[in-house]
């Protein structure tokens, strides 16, 4: 990241401070920069939210099964919006040579199984899918059992970095469930605000229709219409389009 400023954060979730310690000092880079330049930023703002679920069903006497080894959910159809697609880019062009061509080796492989499965095609048009086909796509996927091209020994390999829609997923039912494709026996954490769709709309400013995404098996593919380029826009402008988005998330 280049040069940065330090913006204050502490938002009210379910009528409480959070964090409860005080305002959490995030890095925001200065000047125009693009939506993905500000996933970073998301991602500390989603671990407060996250924190606040945790919170909350901790009190209604729940716990989170979601434990380091189990990568059950890591086989399922991840959505990014664009922003998150940029930015997980970055994250591979910075891995080192050998690390990167392993990956992409992985990512390469991952859409011949695709293309065999003849699922290819559909999810390479999955950007202005709705939410219903896509769950119905994402539930076949699920069956397929494709592993993400990051997950190593059941354990996200760019856990520090993973995208704000990996953050943002946690279960509550025995751990055996996200294994079986039927998603009604799995218990997510209902979160106050979903940063991983509010940072969609940075990008999407100008568009009428809702954020585009991309699955995370697909996000290093580039193709003609990467030509729509995020459109570079100040920092410190974008925090609070996303702390506005968390915000208001919950009213
Ligand atoms: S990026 Fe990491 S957390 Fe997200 S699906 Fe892949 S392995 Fe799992």
């Amino acid at each position: 990241m280049g040069d940065t400023d330090t913006a204050f954060v502490q938002l009210r979730i379910h009528g409480r401070l959070y964090p409860p310690s005080g305002p959490v000092k995030i890095r925001v880079p200065k000047g125009r920069v693009y939506p993905s330049d500000m996933v970073p930023a998301a991602g500390e703002l989603a671990d407060i939210v996250v924190s606040a679920a945790v919170d909350q069903v901790t009190a209604e006497g729940k716990k989170i099964s979601c434990r380091a080894g189990c990568g059950a959910c890591c086989r399922q159809l991840v959505p990014l919006a664009e922003p998150e697609v940029y930015h997980l880019r970055g994250v591979v062009e910075q891995m080192a040579a050998e690390r990167r061509a392993e990956i992409m080796r992985r990512f390469s492989e991952v859409q011949e199984q695709l293309q065999a499965a003849g699922m290819l095609d559909r999810l390479l048009q999955s950007r202005e899918m709705g939410s219903r086909e896509r769950h119905e796509l994402g539930l076949r996927y699920f069956q397929l059992g494709i592993a993400c091209p990051f997950l190593e020994n059941e354990s996200c390999s760019i856990y520090s970095v993973r995208p704000v829609e990996c953050r943002e997923y946690l279960v509550t039912s025995p751990p055996e469930h996200c294994g079986n494709s039927s998603a009604e026996t799995v218990d997510c954490v209902r979160l106050e605000a979903r940063v991983s769709q509010i940072i969609g709309r940075l990008a999407d400013a100008d568009r009428a229709a809702g954020p585009r995404w991309v699955p995370l098996i697909l996000a290093m593919r580039r193709s003609a219409s990467d030509e729509v380029r995020q459109r570079p826009r100040l920092g410190h402008v974008m925090l609070e389009q996303l702390v506005r988005g968390v915000a208001g998330a919950g009213k």
